[in-house]
């Protein structure tokens, strides 16, 4: 059977046995293809992968204009597979499809049961990720959130690796739980970015983040060490009532707008 061509680390990185459908090499899992090549030369790509300029998928089937609609509908079906057949108690697959392409998301209390690999990935569209709960560590490096991403609420048991994740939409982390490591270093936050009363439990890293619009760590926790180093806050910066636990570090921040820090 065909499968998409599209190569990434992350895949050989999971075998067989810890990666849904993973099977050891580099190439991504997904069977479901379109041929971007032709008969004699094929160029098999998943829609999660597919080439932006060509389109195969632009059949009555997969209609090209529908395609964020259909990544996203096919994410889910495969989100489902893959939550049904992580149990408790025993080794948690991780679901790893990197770079994706993917269209607004609606994934609001939704429990992701084990680890998830998605760095370097592009969500077109808005993600309602609201009280979802994620079992394991989320890689969400290098990942463009072209709209908003709200994760209002949601817990998150594992490590948090959006390192260098850009949001070009509004950021809503308030109210978050970060129960491990909470990696931002080098974001860009192109709009508002809320983390008003998050729960750091672990260390938190924004080291070197920028953060273009207006940005509320209000009544937040950070029960660990919150590196800012070298961050840029280029609105005002809301850090009202913040608790800091242990070791907090603003070395080398630049202000452009004004910063709050009262209790
Ligand atoms: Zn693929």
């Amino acid at each position: 059977m065909a499968r998409c061509q599209s190569p990434h680390p992350e895949f050989a990185n999971y075998t067989a046995a810890t990666g849904f459908n993973c099977d050891g090499t580099d190439q991504c899992w997904v069977d479901e293809v379109g041929n971007f090549g032709t008969e004699a030369e094929p160029e098999c790509f998943c829609v999660f992968h597919a080439p932006a300029e060509r389109d195969p998928f632009d059949r009555d089937d997969w209609p090209m204009a529908r395609r964020p609609a259909l990544q996203a509908q096919r994410l889910l079906a495969y989100l489902e597979q893959w939550q049904a057949r992580v149990t408790h108690g025993e080794e948690r697959l991780a679901f790893v499809l990197p770079e994706l392409k993917c269209g607004a998301v609606d994934f609001r209390r939704t429990v992701f049961p084990g680890p998830m690999v998605l760095s370097g990935a592009h969500f077109s569209g808005s993600c309602n990720l609201r009280s979802a709960v994620f079992h394991g560590d989320v890689k969400l490096s290098w990942t463009t959130f072209h709209k908003d991403a709200d994760f209002h609420s949601a817990r998150l048991q594992g490590a948090a690796l959006f390192l260098q994740a850009e949001f070009k939409g509004v950021a809503g982390f308030d109210s978050a739980h970060f129960d491990g490591v909470a990696d931002f270093a080098l974001c860009r936050f192109h709009r508002e970015a809320d983390f008003e009363s998050a729960d750091f439990a672990g260390d938190a890293d924004f080291e070197g983040a920028q953060f273009m619009g207006r940005v509320g760590f209000g009544t937040a926790r950070f029960a660990a060490l919150a590196a800012f180093e070298a961050a840029e806050f280029a609105a005002n910066a809301d850090f009202r009532g913040t608790r800091f636990g242990r070791d907090a570090s603003f070395h080398g921040v630049r202000f452009g707008g004004n910063a709050c820090f009262r209790t």
